[in-house]
């Protein structure tokens, strides 16, 4: 063994069994590696030439106050932005707190009362469920009178074409797309099954807005929703596009009529997108879009490897190490509570921030069972970090994320296996 894994082995408590073991399975998806490397390098191009084209200069890094006309970084991020999504126009700001907000602004700025939403790839996402009105929240948009149909996808995962089709009705005014998992035991839509969907969706109904909920699949392929029909994505700055830096914020990319009627709910109808200061967090926004395709890339690295060492376990993992990717979630069926808690207790100990902390299984608002989550983090919740949680409910499924480079995730999935195996719930 050389300096590195004998650091590895010293510092970290690592069994040379575990070591071997993660190195052999780091080995045979080197080919991925490659294909990853390539998609990072074009992102990389794309975010470059974009901020070229856009003159990006060192007055966009000046902080804004007060209504905050004329920020001349907000509106050169916001340009760069519909560049990379190749949009009409872009709506990214720290006034919108999360993905969560970006998404039901993006909604509750688009529908009017009588309009119905569509989702034809079955129950969106937890906290999205509130938003509509699916499980009662106050201020959900049924409380305004916006109707909501589901069309659940088929057994075998795919779309149910038929279902969708007798779905659509005069009503229908958005179709929304959510392409991650989130807490489903499902594969996430690459670009090419939601450009399917969306053709399909037009074909009937061509003026049903297609909004896609694109969280965490920023930067993981070479092209984005909005490059294959989409008329709206949406997703969050602590995920993929904020590359680590961002300390807030999401993004709303579209059509110009869409993305200003957004804007128009996130601060006011008359002000829409000419105000908002940004309070001089610009450039964490700005210089964390630079970093995001390398992030992405790495975080995607470390969920390859997670897949092929737990395949090569025996265990159930979506996606397998070797099929290609449409987010940077991980899921593995873990079978147990034990090993789930084992498994998000690892993840924690190889964190930059609260390594010594033990993460524990609670009541979480809005969550059926309890839920453990390991983040260990620069910006509270940031999931573009490296991150695993898990609800504890039958099969005890785990999904792990993040990342800020492919290194730490290495290390990170290393210490998840050690302490698995150290608890006597895993045998090499
Ligand atoms: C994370 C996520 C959201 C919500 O984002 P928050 O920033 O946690 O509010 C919505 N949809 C999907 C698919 C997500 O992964």
């Amino acid at each position: 063994m050389d300096t590195l894994n004998n650091f590895i082995m010293e510092k970290f408590n690592i069994s040379e069994n575990v070591l071997k073991f993660a190195l052999k399975c780091e080995n045979e998806i080197k080919d991925k590696f490659d294909e990853i490397d390539k998609i990072t390098e074009y992102n990389q191009l794309k975010v470059l030439n974009a901020m070229q084209k856009n003159r990006l200069s060192e007055a966009h890094f000046a902080a804004t106050t007060g209504y905050g006309y004329n920020d001349l970084g907000r509106d050169t991020l916001e340009n760069i932005y519909a560049d990379i999504f190749h949009t009409e126009s872009a709506l990214v700001r720290p006034q919108i707190i999360s993905g969560t907000h970006a998404l039901t602004v993006a909604l509750a700025g688009n529908l009017r009362p009588g309009d119905e939403i569509l989702s034809p790839v079955g129950v969106p996402y937890d906290t999205l469920q509130g938003v509509i009105g699916i499980r009662p929240e106050r201020g959900s948009l049924s409380e305004y009178g916006i109707t909501y149909r589901q069309v659940n996808l088929l057994p075998d995962g795919n779309f149910d074409y038929e279902g969708i089709k007798k779905a659509l009705n005069d009503k229908t005014k958005l179709v929304t797309i959510q392409r991650s998992k989130g807490y489903e035991w499902r594969e996430s839509f690459g670009i090419e099954k939601t450009a399917e969907l969306i053709k399909f969706i037009k074909s009937v109904k061509p003026d049903a807005i297609c909004m896609v909920d694109n969280c965490y699949c920023e930067f993981v392929d070479y092209f984005e929703p909005t490059d294959v029909g989409a008329d709206m994505a949406v997703g969050s700055l602590i995920k993929n596009p904020g590359g680590g830096l961002a300390p807030i914020g999401g993004y709303i990319v579209g059509k110009e009529e869409y993305v200003e009627n957004a804007a128009c709910r996130l601060t006011s109808p008359g002000l829409g997108k000419e105000v908002g200061a940004t309070l001089g967090i610009n450039s964490l926004l700005i210089q964390g879009l630079f970093n995001a395709p390398q992030v992405v890339g790495g975080s995607l690295k470390g969920s390859v490897f997670l897949s092929r060492m737990f395949e090569n376990l025996g265990f159930n993992v979506i996606p397998k190490s070797n099929e290609k990717r449409a987010d940077i979630v991980q899921a593995i069926q873990l079978n147990s509570a034990e090993n789930v808690i084992a498994f998000c207790q690892g993840i924690q100990k190889g964190a930059p921030v609260d390594s010594y902390v033990t993460p524990e299984p609670w009541d979480m608002p809005g969550y059926d069972c309890k839920v453990i989550m390991a983040a260990g983090a620069f910006v509270q919740g940031s999931s573009i970090e490296l991150s695993a949680d898990a609800p504890i409910k039958p099969p005890y499924n785990v999904f792990m994320q993040g990342g800020l480079s492919w290194h730490h995730s290495k290390i990170g999935i290393i210490i998840g296996l050690q302490t698995m195996v150290d608890k006597g719930l895993v045998k090499l």
